[in-house]
């Protein structure tokens, strides 16, 4: 028997037994957070300092609900549709960050729901952010994403363009950008991409105060990333579980 404490919670649109339970994501959560404070506390550094924003893409709205009422406050998303589908359905206390690729068609959703854009990688998509956020009356934080790894399947910007994209950023009304991001590839050794992200903004903070963030890290690699500075962590399976297939 199912105890009506549980909440079943299915993806969306597949036909796949995705159904978790609302009690398993509060104790994945809680085990998640256990880790974060660990690798935080391994590394002389303050758990609490570093943010855990729960990727819920490809989860359906009812785990959105099982985290936020465990005590989760930042939620991830990688496409603007899916994101701007949930937000509709949860209640206010959800903070909302884009995570994935954006296209500037979709800027204007992603900047009137989201609290930060972390995948800001080029000027014409900066340019548009900014104009968007003009228009909404609002200052929108994002975070420049950096491909360090060079991976050629990766977005991100070069290594070598980031200081005049941050300058660009600097001299552009409507955004702010508040820090630096990465998706290593998959195959190597994520540590030495971590310390070369923090090494960047650690390079360009004189100039640039408010570029602080370290968003770094996912379900596999979360403990290294706050060992190597992380800020904000961006974990989806290890909170929700095994990821339902999509499209
Ligand atoms: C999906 C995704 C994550 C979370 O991945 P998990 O392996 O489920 O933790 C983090 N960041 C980005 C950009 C993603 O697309």
């Amino acid at each position: 028997m199912t105890p009506a404490s549980d909440l079943s919670v299915s993806g969306p649109s597949t036909g796949h037994d995705t159904t978790v339970r609302g009690r398993d994501v509060a104790v994945r959560l809680d085990a998640v957070r256990r880790r974060l404070r660990a690798a935080a506390s391994r590394a002389g550094r303050d758990g609490d300092a570093v943010a855990l924003v729960a990727v819920s893409k490809a989860f359906g709205t009812p785990a959105v609900m099982a985290a936020r009422r465990a005590g989760q406050v930042h939620f991830g998303e990688s496409r603007v549709q899916e994101l701007v589908a949930k937000a509709g359905e949860v209640d206010d206390g959800v903070r909302w960050h884009f995570v994935g690729h954006l296209q500037r068609n979709k800027a204007a959703d992603a900047v009137a729901r989201c609290e930060l854009i972390h995948s800001v990688d080029r000027l014409r998509l900066a340019r548009e952010v900014a104009a968007r956020a003009r228009r909404a009356s609002k200052v929108q934080r994002v975070l420049v994403q950096v491909n360090v790894g060079e991976d050629p399947d990766k977005g991100g910007c070069a290594v070598a363009a980031t200081p005049e994209l941050l300058a660009a950023l600097d001299g552009l009304a409507g955004v702010e950008c508040v820090g630096l991001m990465t998706i290593p590839p998959l195959d190597v050794d994520p540590r030495p991409l971590f310390r070369r992200l923090r090494e960047l903004r650690d390079e360009h903070r004189e100039r640039f105060a408010r570029v602080a963030h370290l968003s770094m890290g996912m379900t596999h690699d979360f403990e290294i990333a706050v060992e190597e500075g992380a800020t904000i962590v961006r974990v989806g399976e290890a909170v929700f579980g095994p990821r339902p297939p999509t499209r």
